[in-house]
C-alpha cells in the first residue's frame, strides 16, 4: 500500500514566540504548497496560537509535543486535549523519548494520552524506540515491542488506522548518529509486525512509521528511500528552515 510521506519538526523547548512565528514563516514559505508529503511543525505549547495563525490556509500542520490525558481540572502545569484543539492543532506527540527519560512517560501514560487525543479527534504520532544499552543487551526488539503494544492498547482499528508511530533510536537523537538504513528499516518491518498481529495486515499496510534520530538534509534520502520509512520526526534540524524543507523534498 502507498503511503504518503509524513515529515513532522519537534521545536522541543526552543523559539521564544517572535522566533517561533519567523521560523514558521519561513516553513511555509518553503513548504506551505507542498502536497504530495505531509508537512507538520510542533512548536512549544505558547506558540501554538501564532504559529496556527501563520500556518492557516497552507499546508503546514500544526502539532503539540504532549498532552495530559484528563479533561480538565487540577493538574498544574498541564494542557488538555480541547485546548490544543481550540488554537488549531490537528498532530500530538506522545511518548517521546525525553518524556520518558525526565517526565516519568510510561507505556501506560502514553496509552491514556492515545486514548484521550484519539477521543478528542486530534491525530497521534506515537514515538517509540531503544536506548543504546537496550540495543547493546539485545533487547531492542522486547522494548519497542512493549512500547507499541502499550501505546495500542484497547485503540479500535479505525483509531488505530488514524495514528502515527515515530521510531526514534533514543541513542540517535541530537546526537548526530544516525541509524544506518538497515537498522531503521528492520525496526521499521519489526514494528509495522506487532500492529499486524494487533489488528491485521491491512491495518499495519496503512499506518504510517516516521524515523527520527538526527535526520538531516544530506541522510534523509536514504532514509526516506526505505520500504517501511514513511517519513521522519525531526528534531535539531527543524529549527532552520532550509534543513527542514531539505528534509522535506530532500535532494
Ligand atoms: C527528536 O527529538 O524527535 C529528534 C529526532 O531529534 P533530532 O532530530 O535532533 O535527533
Amino acid at each position: 500500500m502507498a503511503r504518503k510521506k509524513f515529515i513532522a519538526g519537534n521545536w522541543k523547548m526552543n523559539t521564544t514566540i517572535d522566533e517561533a512565528v519567523a521560523l514558521a514563516k519561513a516553513v511555509v514559505e518553503k513548504a506551505g504548497q507542498v502536497a504530495d508529503v505531509d508537512v507538520a511543525i510542533c512548536p512549544p505549547f505558547i506558540s501554538l496560537k501564532a504559529v496556527s495563525d501563520v500556518v492557516k490556509g497552507s499546508n503546514v500542520k500544526l502539532g503539540a509535543q504532549d498532552v495530559h490525558w484528563e479533561a480538565k481540572g487540577a493538574f498544574t502545569g498541564k494542557i488538555s486535549c480541547a485546548m490544543l484543539k481550540s488554537v488549531g492543532v490537528q498532530y500530538v506527540i506522545i511518548g517521546h523519548s525525553e518524556q520518558r527519560t525526565y517526565f516519568h512517560e510510561t507505556n501506560e501514560t502514553v496509552n491514556k494520552k492515545v486514548k484521550a487525543v484519539l477521543a478528542a479527534g486530534l491525530l497521534p504520532i506515537i514515538c517509540v524506540g531503544e536506548t543504546l544499552d537496550e540495543r547493546k543487551t539485545g533487547k531492542l526488539f522486547s522494548v519497542v515491542e512493549g512500547q507499541t503494544k502499550g501505546a495500542f492498547a484497547g485503540i479500535s482499528k479505525a483509531d488505530a488506522l488514524t495514528c502515527t508511530v515515530a521510531y526514534e533510536p533514543v541513542w540517535a537523537i541530537g546526537t548526530g548518529e544516525v541509524a544506518t538504513p538497515d537498522q531503521a528499516n528492520e525496526m521499521h518491518i519489526f514494528i509495522r509486525k506487532q500492529i499486524s498481529s494487533l489488528y491485521d495486515t491491512d491495518t499495519a499496510g496503512a499506518v504510517r512509521i516516521q524515523y527520527g534520530g538526527s535526520m538531516k538534509p544530506d541522510n534523509a534520502k536514504a532514509l526516506l528511500a526505505l520500504s517501511d520509512v514513511d517519513g521522519g520526526l525531526i528534531g535539531g534540524a527543524a529549527l532552520k528552515a532550509d534543513d527542514f524543507f531539505g528534509i522535506v523534498k530532500p535532494k
